[in-house]
């Protein structure tokens, strides 16, 4: 029976790991080292800086023999990168981890799967489990509010991936559950019945956000596939760091993938907008970031990704994206005004149209 990963979670300090580093390898990202090393009195054995999945990158880390002397157990502390560093490390040497996030910015430190880049593209290659994840209220706090807010963005994919999951199996007759699909779509309701908890970043807050990954995470075990959280929108970020080369930020890219994807499907979109928008994404700034013409590339090319990458069907599989196509989703997206700065009645902004939105 496949385990729900909230077994292995500690809601402690990390100073509880002391007395396990004097033969642990960390694996760190080093904004969050700063900070957590005044929380620690003892130093790890060894100590890596994690910046990249690069499957070179992290053999060259596996084969540096100086290393690994004494080392028992690996730690991984940090964001996504050092969390996936960690468990690839953990999984090559056999030996056990423990995962601190440092930021609930993504599953990852709650997924067995074990993360390579290959000449940009990412590909999931074992599976490995942790002894125990640690989440430290406080060390999260410290994180920038808008990390751990767009940590939601692996819970509002859900949206979009049962879409396409109910439609793989409507199309291609794949395997499908509707109790799964059911239960994880209420975690997304129950999101949006906690927002306020998820925008003050406040310790209900982490700990709802902790579970809803966990039980996100036990929903694809029991699936047998990451049908439940894992569509389209996944699929077309994935295509956007294969041809810009880069890695986004993946909370918020996930979520802006996410609102491009429904919108697209004509499934609810402004809903997932209002959810988003209320859990404080800053998807904006990936928005700004990417730029209009990348994302339409990603958006029409994101169908033949996902046939060479064999990735799951989804409604990418369907009509094609045409440019056209793909720039209306991004004009809808950006029609709309943040929450947090609606248009003041009275002033110049009181004008704002939908297509003065436009830029
Ligand atoms: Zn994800």
């Amino acid at each position: 029976m496949p385990v729900n990963p909230l077994e292995w979670v500690r809601f402690e300090s990390i100073a509880s790991l002391n007395p396990l580093l004097d033969e642990a390898l960390m694996v760190v990202d080093p904004q969050a080292w700063f900070v957590a090393r005044s929380r620690l009195t003892a130093n790890p054995r060894s100590l890596i800086r994690a910046d990249s999945l690069d499957e070179t990158a992290l053999y060259t880390m596996e084969t540096a023999s100086d290393a690994w002397q004494g080392i028992k157990r690996v730690i991984g502390l940090g964001g996504g990168t050092a969390i996936d560093t960690a468990k690839y490390l953990a999984w090559r040497k056999e030996l056990p981890l423990i995962l601190v996030p440092s930021a609930l910015t993504v599953d990852a430190p709650f997924t067995d799967s074990v993360a390579v880049r290959r000449a940009g593209r990412i590909h999931y290659i074992g599976h490995v489990y942790p002894e125990a994840i640690y989440v430290d209220g406080e060390l999260i706090q410290t994180a920038p509010a808008h990390l751990n807010r767009g940590g939601v963005g692996d819970i509002l994919s859900i949206h979009t991936a049962l879409y396409d999951w109910k439609l793989a199996y409507e199309r291609k007759g794949e395997a499908y559950d509707a109790e799964i699909a059911r239960r994880s779509a209420s975690l997304v309701e129950r999101l949006t019945l906690n927002i306020r908890d998820v925008y003050a970043v406040n310790e209900a807050g982490i700990r709802l956000l902790t579970e809803l990954f966990c039980e996100e995470v036990h929903l694809c075990y029991l699936a047998g596939s990451s049908r439940p959280e894992e569509g389209s929108e996944h699929h077309i970020l994935y295509t956007l760091e294969y041809q810009t080369g880069r890695t986004y930020l993946h909370g918020a890219a996930v979520t802006l993938c996410a609102l491009m994807a429904a919108y697209l499907q004509e499934n609810d979109a402004n809903a997932l907008w209002a959810i988003a928008e209320a859990c404080g994404v800053e998807y904006r700034a990936i928005l700004d970031e990417v730029g209009d013409d990348a994302l339409v590339n990603a958006l029409v090319h994101a169908r033949d990704y996902a046939l060479e990458e064999q990735l799951p069907y989804t409604f990418l599989m369907e009509t094609p994206i045409t440019p056209q196509r793909a720039r209306e989703a991004i004009q809808w997206l950006k029609a709309f005004r943040p929450l947090s700065a609606r248009p003041r009645y009275g002033s110049h902004s009181s004008r704002w149209s939908p297509e003065s939105g436009l830029n």
